[in-house]
């Protein structure tokens, strides 16, 4: 791969410099550019295994506590007591607690039980018995100490895990179908495609000073579960005309406050070539990527200003030095629930059993038990979801009824409700320093209340609660979509609530949801609020309309 020192000015159409390496700008245009510049931040995990575990907090250097810790899928969590509407205003520092929110990176979503519990242990032992399962398939834990890092590394890395890259401007982990290689009716199985992109790059100091984070997917189901359309890179399973299985790439996704949905470039990628082009979109990215603002920052900017052929374009001259052949697109995903959840057959006769924890809140004992359900039934292997759900593989005919049994019992529930199966939350005020309002908690007491109210409702609906304006849950994408804000009520008082937006989807006919001019609610009154909407919905649908249209 080579990298040009200073390719043509035809890609550089912007009047004023973005910070973009390949057109000569080099010095960094601000704080973060310029702390990645004086120390990659790989470095940091030296230091924390040398220094700051052994010294304590306080020893730990500023640009190093807001800056690299990410490289290594660590941040500062919230400090406790400090109210929604101090968010804006406070420094940095003033949010900081001294404690860590740690953020471990499963690629494919794919864990045996060994690993499993080995989260588990870290969780009751260092975590205070947190876990999140997120959106994006790894898990979170809070409450960590510096001290223990090194201890934690030690034993997720002798089961072959890692926080490497979790976070920070960075390849994060890479998504991929949780029924990847099992599946009846998948197009590709690419989970060999993961782990080489895993092993070659992820770490590697070629790719570990992006603009900002790059988020990758590659999936090979009927569902599109990894939802493609909102990732900065992803592999689409297609067949061409010749037969072959393969890869559509799209690139250019991302929501948060400028949302895009990603773009096709139309190319069709062969299994082995999926880790060059990976590499060579990335490296796009980094030479190219606009630096000067962090808000412009994704590479949807970059194929925003080229357009897909352009950038496809500068891929296969400047970067692969071949030519990708044309590609058919991706079918129509197979349902408007692009999740696991529930029983199914694999391909090998075994089933696999997804379930639904809420709002992908788990803790230690809860994954001790997961692992332990699964063993009982002769099961290995366990997967997360990007719905922030779980899957158990390789379940016996024999062995299924036991195991729904079991699992439902642990109220981890294989035949959800449709309020428990779709709806996420992001991590909200409790642990995160951007939150403006409560969201896990709020979003649990949604899910009870709307079951209680609207117990026949089956229809596929998603809601998606965050706890600030940077839509870690999806808000944009989500039928309804809550973004936590302060509004008032009807004392004139300013309380946590939420702006609604209606009507986002991914799939068929993406659409970003409708933000509803003057339509807020405060966190009381989002139960009211939601079941007025879904009953008007059902009063007012035609015949098959899914709620999105
Ligand atoms: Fe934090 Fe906002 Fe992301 Fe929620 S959406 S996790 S509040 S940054």
């Amino acid at each position: 791969m080579s990298t040009p020192a200073r390719p043509a000015n035809r890609h550089h159409k912007r009047p004023r410099g973005e910070g973009q390496w390949a057109l000569g700008y080099r010095e960094p245009l601000n704080k973060n550019e310029e702390n990645k510049k004086n120390d990659d931040g790989l470095n940091v995990r030296q230091r924390i295994i040398d220094v700051y575990s052994k010294r304590g907090f306080d020893s730990i250097d500023p640009a190093d506590l807001r800056g690299r810790f990410r490289w290594f899928g660590l941040y500062t969590q919230r400090r406790p007591g400090i109210d929604g509407g101090k968010t804006a205003i406070l420094e940095p520092e003033e949010l900081d607690d001294r404690y860590f929110m740690l953020r471990v990176r499963i690629d494919g979503g794919q864990l045996s039980l060994e690993q499993l519990r080995v989260i588990a242990d870290i969780s009751n032992e260092y975590g205070r018995g947190t876990a999140d399962i997120t959106d994006r398939q790894n898990i979170q834990l809070h409450w960590i100490e510096v001290e223990a890092v090194p201890d934690i590394w030690e034993r997720l890395e002798a089961v072959g895990l890692s926080t490497m890259e979790a976070c920070g401007d960075t390849p994060r982990v890479i998504l991929g179908c949780p029924l990847a290689g099992i599946d009846a009716d998948e197009v590709i199985d690419g989970t060999a495609q993961i782990h080489e992109i895993d092993e070659r790059y992820i770490g590697s100091p070629e790719f570990s000073n992006l603009p900002r984070k790059f988020k990758t997917a590659i999936s090979g189901c009927q569902a599109h579960c990894t939802v493609h359309e909102i990732n900065d890179i992803a592999f689409v399973g297609v067949v061409n005309e010749r037969g072959e299985q393969g890869f559509d790439v799209w690139v250019g996704g991302g929501l948060s406050t400028n949302p895009m949905f990603a773009k096709r470039l139309g190319a069709f990628v062969r299994p082995e070539q999926v880790h060059e082009v990976w590499a060579g979109v990335c490296g796009i990215f980094r030479d190219y990527g606009y630096r000067r603002l962090r808000h412009r920052a994704r590479i949807k900017f970059l194929i925003n200003d080229w357009g897909a052929e352009k950038f496809r374009e500068v891929l296969e001259t400047e970067y692969l030095k071949y030519e990708l052949p044309d590609g058919p697109a991706p079918a129509v995903p197979r349902d408007v629930r692009r999740d696991h959840v529930g029983v199914r057959p694999q391909k090998d006769g075994n089933f696999y059993v997804g379930f639904a924890p809420k709002v992908g809140r788990v803790n230690g004992d809860k994954l001790h038990e997961i692992a332990d359900i699964a063993e009982r039934h002769g099961a290995t292997r366990v997967r997360t979801t990007v719905e922030q759900k779980m899957v158990i593989l390789d379940v016996a005919p024999d062995q299924v009824d036991s195991i729904v049994t079991d699992l439902e019992a642990a109220d981890l529930q294989v035949n959800p409700s449709t309020f428990r199966r779709q709806t996420m939350a992001c991590t909200g005020i409790e642990f995160c320093k951007l939150a403006i309002v409560e969201t896990k908690a709020t979003a649990a007491d949604l899910i009870d209340e709307l079951e209680k109210r609207l117990p026949d409702f089956t229809e596929p609906l998603t809601i998606n609660v965050n706890g600030c304006p940077n839509s870690c849950a999806r808000i944009q994408v989500a039928d309804i979509g809550l973004k936590g804000q302060l509004v008032t009520n009807d004392k004139g008082e300013q309380v946590e609530g939420f702006q609604v937006h209606l009507g986002g989807s991914v799939g068929l006919n993406p659409n970003f949801g409708r933000k509803v001019r003057g339509l807020k609610a405060t966190t009381e009154e989002l139960p009211d609020y939601v079941e007025r909407v879904v009953r008007n919905f059902e009063k007012q649908k035609n015949e098959g309309e899914t709620f999105s249209e």
